[in-house]
């Protein structure tokens, strides 16, 4: 139905015959003159409509805002148009009509709720900047699977109907599965973990994962995309932490490298870090916050998270890791040191992005772990026995995805990061 895309056309085609097609932006109708702004993937083309040399000029005014439309036309250079061309339609065809009022207003003059956005998702992504997210979002995916790929990691799909929780138990979702019970996934944890045996000894999946949040929070979807590794025969911890920050670094030049206009666009100077990223340690967190007057004991909550952003913003760190937390905190898969774990976060802009560490892959150990945990070793026997016959040396990480896209972008809000959040109170669309 086109010839073009917007991008594709410029002055320089002066005197061409082209095709264009896209939303009907805006329309303007004068005495002897009209204009539509017509709207597509890419940007904006002027039509203009003068009276004396369009035949069906009268039937102009039967289009309505928003109406799908494709025009034949002239290019013709011109001054007084945006782009420097306006194209002269020798016919315009009305491929679908929009109805009016409009749902919303998403040009962005008017702050639209964003309860009222999401109700309208379709209408509220014509505007070219909440697009923009969409398209830095798969660059940046773009951008880990070149990553992981260079590094010789194998893509993997894991079931995400499942009968055991890798996170804990309070935020699973139930399933009627037949006569049993399963769950939805809340992260491929344990199926990476046994491929670790399989000798396929670097996997990665990026998946959804679901968790049942119970707080409505600027932060936590009950559905989000996990990216998650696993790479086995690893000296330390350390190993998973340079793998982190290459990934970090190469994938954030890849976004800034191909997605420069929607950055653009969105006002965004994507600063690349240095490596190595800052570490400290939880404990050295804990001193560094109490110094604050936060006192935090076993975990970093969310205030602890957003001050520590503050304090490591001013050292000039965006990302760094907190590593070694105490033992209890983390979950059974965890290698542990007595009191504490060989267990990282990597926060960026004071907010987790990911969470990993050093697996424990010593059979009795593991088994000690998951009791200590007050949990059923029995419950994990399918994970269980990949330990039994050969387990290397392993550790990995998972991150969200959408957690990254906001905090590369700025966005207020997780839920900005994905085209149709759920949520607690949010199903549909
Ligand atoms: P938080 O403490 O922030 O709730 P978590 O420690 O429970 O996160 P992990 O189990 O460590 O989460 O999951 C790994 C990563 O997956 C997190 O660092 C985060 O980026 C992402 N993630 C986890 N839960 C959610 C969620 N509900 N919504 C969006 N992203 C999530
Ligand atoms: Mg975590």
């Amino acid at each position: 139905m086109r010839t073009h895309y917007s991008k594709e056309l410029n002055p320089s085609m002066n005197g061409q015959k082209v095709k264009v097609a896209g939303w009907a932006n805006d329309i303007r109708l004068l005495g002897n003159i009209a204009f539509i702004n017509l709207r597509d993937r890419d940007g904006y083309i002027q039509l203009t409509f003068p009276k004396s040399k369009y035949p069906a000029f009268d039937q102009l005014k039967n289009i309505t805002k928003e109406s799908v439309l494709s025009a034949e036309g002239i290019l013709k250079e011109s001054n007084q148009a945006k782009n420097g061309f306006e194209i002269l339609p020798e016919r315009v065809e009305i491929l679908s009509k929009s109805e009016t009022p409009l749902p919303l207003d998403f040009s962005g003059k008017i702050q639209s709720e964003m309860e009222t956005r999401l109700n309208s998702r379709f209408m509220d992504l014509r505007n070219p900047k909440v697009a923009a997210v969409f398209k830095v979002r798969d660059s940046l995916l773009s951008g880990i699977h070149t990553f992981m790929d260079e590094q010789g990691f194998i893509e993997v799909q894991t079931p995400k109907i499942v009968a055991a929780a890798a996170e804990g138990g309070a935020t699973l979702f139930p399933v009627k599965y037949f006569e049993q019970q399963a769950y939805l996934t809340q992260s491929p944890q344990l199926f990476k973990q046994i491929l670790m045996s399989s000798g396929l000894d670097r996997v990665y999946e990026i998946a959804p994962a679901f968790r049942a949040e119970k707080s409505n929070t600027t932060r936590h979807l009950s559905e989000f995309t996990s990216f998650d590794f696993e790479l086995a025969f690893i000296d330390s911890m350390d190993d998973v932490l340079e793998m982190m920050e290459n990934l970090i670094t190469n994938t954030l030049k890849y976004v800034n490298a191909n997605a420069k206009e929607q950055l653009d666009l969105l006002e965004i100077e994507l600063k690349i870090p240095k490596t190595p990223f800052t570490r400290i340690t939880f404990q050295e967190t804990q001193k560094l916050l109490e110094k604050e007057g936060k006192t935090i004991v076993n975990d970093v909550d969310t205030e602890a998270e957003k001050m520590l952003g503050e304090i490591m913003a001013k050292k000039g760190s965006e990302f760094y890791f907190i590593t070694h937390f105490p033992s209890e905190e983390k979950p059974f898969y965890i290698m542990e040191n007595g009191e504490y774990c060989y267990s990282f976060d990597l926060d960026y802009k004071g907010e987790e992005m990911s969470s990993g560490g050093q697996r424990e892959h010593r059979y009795p150990e593991l088994v000690e772990r998951i009791k200590k945990q007050g949990l059923k070793p029995k419950d994990f026997e399918f994970y269980l026995n990949a330990f039994k016959y050969g387990m290397p040396p392993h550790g990995g990480m998972g991150l969200g995805v959408e957690r990254l896209v906001e905090k590369v972008l700025c966005l207020p809000n997780v839920r900005e990061a994905v085209l149709f959040p759920r949520d607690r109170d949010r199903l549909v669309p």
